[in-house]
């Protein structure tokens, strides 16, 4: 494909005073490619983890892509601002306990109700046991 995709747009930003360069836009918010967006003032989720930061509810001001060039594919990453964001919630015993019934509910079957020791598949919720005797049944 000849051209460029995503032209040089004078767009105005939530991170800076004055109009930026940008990509254009996508989904309503300003597009950066790979290194022109601040990295003092944007970060993406994981960048923000790195950092003992979470958004804090915040939805993400800008969008960056960058383009794989064997595959020839554009991924896109949501930027968050890095003053707007808040530190990590610590784990509390309230939500590591959560966390565990959430995860037991995972590996129990809905047609025996027991604890099968490994994530039943979420398609069917079944056990393999569970499975295997309804398939029998059916052929
Ligand atoms: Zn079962």
């Amino acid at each position: 494909m000849a051209g460029k995709t995503f032209p040089w747009v004078l767009t105005p930003v939530p991170w800076a005073d004055g109009p930026q360069w940008t990509r254009g836009l996508h989904d309503g918010l300003p597009l950066l490619s790979y290194g022109c967006a601040p990295r003092d003032k944007l970060a993406t989720f994981r960048q923000l983890r790195a950092m003992g930061l979470r958004p804090n509810g915040n939805d993400p001001v800008a969008v960056l892509y960058v383009r794989h060039n064997s595959s020839k594919k554009v991924s896109f990453a949501s930027l968050y601002l890095i003053e707007t964001a808040a530190p990590v919630r610590p784990m509390t015993p309230a939500k590591w306990t959560a966390l565990a019934k959430a995860n037991l509910a995972r590996r129990i079957c809905v047609d025996c109700g027991r604890d099968r020791l490994y994530v039943v598949p979420t398609s069917t919720r079944q056990c393999w046991t569970c499975l295997e005797a309804e398939s029998a049944e059916a052929a």
